[in-house]
């Protein structure tokens, strides 16, 4: 294994006092083949390895855990920066937190001159994810593919908020209110808790003809949707539910986020979704992606965030992609090395 990160271990030294937190920095420790253990009894340390999911246990051939050895850049991150970032989990659960600022967005059909075929004339969408949204759907017509149709983008808490009113609208025609309020919930992601309102969210549809409406089976079925779940992470894009079942739920399958290449390859690489893959960094504290002869190529680095700022070390030549909370009290920064 090509071992650990300093900062890693440096930052899993600090977490001393408490019981969980240092059994857990035990085991990143261990993970990480950092040899020595320093923090937390022997009961501790087996108990928090055997609550290692399974299914992490082996990675990819082309992924290795932890960081290149070697000389050292000390980077500090600001909590505000770090709430801008691209990983940021929101869902019914995970509610966007405070200080994170509303989104710059630009018109979709204005910003890439109708480049992007697109259902919404009014959806919008953060500058990166609508570049890179444009190279993937001219790319996917130069392939003779041209039914790929951006149904969603970026709303406002406003535009979430008529959302969920007229999904509830929609449904009290068929049963009382309350009830109609509540399903409309588990359909539609109540402002402040919508990845929507963040300004990476693209919703990708198959529709075949102009105004018509769009394919309600699962992206594989067609040409186009397998070409869009093989191909997105190229243009650093993830199928936000690649399980979900188009039959159960009109929007999810369709839902598509805009992480940065250096994630969706990971993610691609290993096979995980946001939430896995952020489960699997907070166990390896790093991955990092090698080429052929075993060079590295991208890395992430997970790390606990700090309440104004959070400290990494990572390898001096490392190129900073992006530093993002994962809004579940850790942070993730992801480079390149040139
Ligand atoms: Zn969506």
């Amino acid at each position: 294994m090509r071992s650990m990160a300093v900062g890693v271990r440096r930052i899993t030294q600090r977490r001393s006092g408490t019981g969980a937190l240092a059994a857990f920095g035990a085991m990143l420790l261990l993970v990480l083949g950092a040899g020595t253990v320093l923090e937390g009894t022997p009961d501790q340390v087996a108990a928090a390895a055997a609550a290692k999911p399974a299914e992490y246990s082996t990675l990819p051939d082309s992924i290795r855990a932890g960081l290149p050895q070697g000389a050292v850049q000390r980077l500090t991150v600001t909590t505000e920066r770090l709430l801008q970032g691209r990983l940021l989990l929101v869902d019914g659960e995970h509610s966007i937190p405070e200080g994170v600022q509303p989104p710059v967005t630009y018109s979709v059909l204005g910003y890439v001159h109708g480049r992007v075929a697109c259902r919404d004339q009014q959806a919008q969408l953060g500058r990166e994810a609508l570049l890179a949204l444009e190279e993937m759907f001219v790319d996917a017509r130069n392939l003779g593919m041209r039914t790929l149709t951006l149904f969603a983008g970026t709303r406002s808490p406003e535009q979430q908020r008529l959302l969920l009113c007229e999904q509830t609208d929609e449904l009290s025609r068929r049963m009382d209110i309350e009830q109609a309020a509540a399903l409309a919930k588990t359909m539609v992601d109540p402002p402040g808790c919508a990845e929507h309102q963040l300004p990476w969210t693209a919703d990708i549809r198959i529709c075949r003809t102009w105004n018509g409406l769009p394919e309600s089976g699962r992206l594989e079925d067609s040409e186009e949707g397998r070409w869009l779940k093989e191909h997105a992470w190229e243009y650093g894009f993830i199928q936000r539910y690649p399980d979900a079942d188009p039959a159960a739920d009109q929007h999810r399958p369709y839902c598509f986020r805009y992480v940065g290449t250096v994630h969706a390859r990971l993610m691609h690489e290993t096979g995980l979704d946001l939430e896995g893959y952020l489960a699997l960094l907070r166990e390896k504290g790093a991955l990092t992606l090698v080429d052929r002869n075993g060079a590295p190529v991208l890395s992430a680095v997970c790390a606990e965030a700090g309440e104004r700022h959070t400290v990494y070390e990572i390898p001096r030549e490392a190129v900073l992609d992006d530093a993002s909370m994962d809004n579940t009290g850790w942070t993730v920064l992801s480079f390149t090395y040139p």
